[in-house]
């Protein structure tokens, strides 16, 4: 493994922000990164694991270490009449994990299809979409500790999920390396058509009993219609999270605003698309310098193609305030900006 000076990461984040790092590695094994923290890691100053970079946002170069994770690999480890267990490299793409499985008609992540990125980082945020969440397939990972290099093991619970959350993103944030993660899926049919436009999909190619992969279609071509394609236009997909506020604060936006969507949760809080509150605010569409919010999705912040990262942190911000005066809602973002 070799370290090189002064890499652009242009090509490692799906911003496209021209941002470089003063030292730069891809890592192929779990020897690399043991390697790495036990002789390496001391000299420098920072240090940032990169997975596909689809949801970070560089605003200032990364001035120490930066690792291109290509860990990859999928392992079947345990199955029995119900169930299959598969232990996936953390480089490796999520989209091929997701793909392994519809091919073989296991079910659990066909609704979580075309999410970019490597499986390492689907932990991170608990990646969720069109009614499912990773939590709800995840067995457990293997994560090496980045102060002394060795392996621990976080149970589903260990890793305290949550809404596009999980402990790697709060206690332990910075501090591990996931090297691995188990998911267990369904062997018998477990569908979940309910959200958004799959059933439409479904059921205008008259399909009765749709397959993991039907469904993992149609959420391919329902994305495909609607997401910027980050080749394309550069993104990081939603740039904050969905706000879940009290009750009381939907009911009094709703008096003001009659076709407020609002989504009742377990814990007797609402969940408001930030969508919607951001194009109340008039800002779909809406392209200022080199950035702007998303034509068909105002919760995706885009750069035109010479953007800088502040330039866009700073758009977001303005987004963010309007949002904040005008609802008294605060959006948090999703996205990990690289300050
Ligand atoms: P990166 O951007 O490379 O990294 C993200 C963070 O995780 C960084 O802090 C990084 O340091 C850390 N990290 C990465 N790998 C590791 C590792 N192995 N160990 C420790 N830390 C690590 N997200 C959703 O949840 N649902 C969606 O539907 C969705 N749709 C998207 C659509 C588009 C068009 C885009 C561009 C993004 C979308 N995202 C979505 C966001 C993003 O794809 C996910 O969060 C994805 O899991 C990020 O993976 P990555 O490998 O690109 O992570
Ligand atoms: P959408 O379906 O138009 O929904 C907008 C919002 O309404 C989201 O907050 C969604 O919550 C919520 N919602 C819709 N139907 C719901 C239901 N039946 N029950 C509970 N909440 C519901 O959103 P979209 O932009 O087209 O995206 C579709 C899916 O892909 C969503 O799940 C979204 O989270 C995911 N996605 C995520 C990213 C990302 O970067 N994180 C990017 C693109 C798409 P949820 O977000 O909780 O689903």
């Amino acid at each position: 493994m070799s370290i090189l000076e002064y890499v652009s990461l242009q090509p490692y984040n799906t911003f496209g922000l021209d941002a470089t790092a003063h030292y730069f590695c891809r890592v192929q094994s779990k020897s690399d990164i043991q390697y790495l923290i036990e002789d390496e890691w001391q000299y420098y100053r920072q240090h940032l694991i990169i997975g596909g970079g689809s949801n970070l946002l560089f605003c200032s170069n990364v001035d120490g270490l930066a690792i291109i994770n290509e860990i990859v690999g999928i392992e079947i480890i345990k199955e029995d009449d119900d169930y299959v267990w598969i232990q996936c490299l953390s480089g490796t793409t999520w989209h091929d994990v997701v793909l392994y499985c519809v091919d073989r008609d296991w079910y659990g992540i066909e609704n979580l299809s075309l999410i970019p990125g490597t499986i390492g980082a689907a932990p991170m945020q608990n990646i969720g979409a069109y009614g499912a969440e990773l939590k709800d397939v995840f067995e457990e990972l293997e994560a090496i500790d980045l102060r002394t290099a060795k392996s621990k093991i976080f149970s589903n619970a260990a890793c305290e999920f949550g809404y596009r959350e999980s402990i790697f993103k709060k206690a332990e944030k910075g501090n591990y390396f996931i090297y691995s993660v188990t998911l267990k899926l369904h062997k018998k049919p477990k569908i979940n058509t309910a959200y958004g436009d799959i059933q439409k999909v479904i059921s205008e190619k008259n399909i009765l009993h749709p397959t993991a992969k039907d469904i993992s279609d149609a959420v391919i071509s329902i994305r495909e219609s609607k997401l910027p394609n980050p080749k394309v236009l550069g993104n990081a997909g939603s740039f904050f999270k969905n706000p879940e506020v009290e009750k009381t604060l939907a009911l009094q936006i709703q008096h003001s605003h009659p076709n407020l969507p609002m989504y009742e949760l377990e814990n007797g809080k609402v969940k408001i698309p930030a969508a919607w509150l951001i194009e109340q605010c008039g800002w779909k569409g809406k392209k200022i310098g080199n950035t702007g919010n998303h034509a068909k999705q105002a919760l995706v912040i885009v750069n035109y193609g010479n953007a800088s990262g502040t330039e866009i942190w700073q758009h977001a911000q303005q987004v963010q305030l309007s949002v904040n005066e005008t609802f008294g809602i605060h959006l948090e973002p999703e996205v990990n900006v690289w300050l």
